[in-house]
């Protein structure tokens, strides 16, 4: 699972690109502005943004440059309609990462999604490993010692996002920014919850995920 930002005006594509991310398991976000685009970007973190070029507001190139003036680290892939085409060389000096003309094929925007995520944080498509536990993200399907552990799907994506970023500690407030949706109203209290269920579900000992008191969470694996 990626958190996966939609910046778009048309409506219909906007609904079509987010049903295709939330069928490969994504936690997705929309807005159709500029400015909404402008200020979800300073206060929330995202895996990935895909970004529409022309915007009310403010396009996608203004977006991108401010978002990477910001020290904002985020891959970028920009939607381009017919007009701004031959102008692509211009959003690749913003820093979006890739392109996609429109129309395009959903499928085409999957696989350029799944590209997009593999490169800088170490996404790929093959099976997780720490300790005992295996996490297939494509299958959606974890085991422990060989045997499958049925988990709810909060559940899923942190250890997900945990089996991703292993011997980091990350703080409760950090945690929420990656895993829940940002305009959620969860506390550090629903992320005990769900830690705990997890734990007792994939690691009863608290040997695989440690906890570093008053500061959060670690993945230990070798
Ligand atoms: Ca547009």
């Amino acid at each position: 699972m990626a958190k996966i930002l939609i910046v778009e005006d048309d409506k219909q594509l906007a609904d079509m690109v987010r049903t295709s991310l939330l069928f490969d398991h994504h936690l997705v976000e929309l807005v159709g502005d500029g400015e909404a685009a402008s200020t979800h970007l300073r206060t929330c973190d995202y895996d990935l943004i895909v970004l529409d070029w022309g915007l009310p507001g403010k396009s996608g190139i203004e977006i991108c440059k401010e978002f990477r003036s910001q020290g904002g680290r985020t891959p970028i892939l920009m939607l381009t309609g017919k007009a701004e085409i031959a102008d692509k060389e211009t959003g690749l000096d913003s820093g979006a990462d890739d392109y996609l003309a429109k129309p395009f094929n959903v499928r085409e925007l999957t696989a350029r999604v799944r590209a997009l995520l593999r490169r800088p944080v170490g996404y790929t498509e093959t099976t997780l490993t720490a300790g005992n536990l295996s996490l297939d993200p494509i299958k959606h399907r974890v085991h422990r010692d060989g045997q499958p552990v049925p988990l709810l799907p909060k559940e899923f994506a942190l250890l997900e996002f945990m089996m991703r970023h292993p011997n980091q500690v990350f703080s409760p407030e950090a945690l929420l920014n990656h895993v829940w949706p940002s305009d959620s109203e969860a506390t550090a209290a629903a992320l005990r919850t769900t830690m705990k269920r997890l734990r007792a579900k994939i690691d009863p000992d608290n040997k695989l995920i440690r906890t570093e008191h008053g500061v959060g969470y670690i993945l230990e694996a070798s």
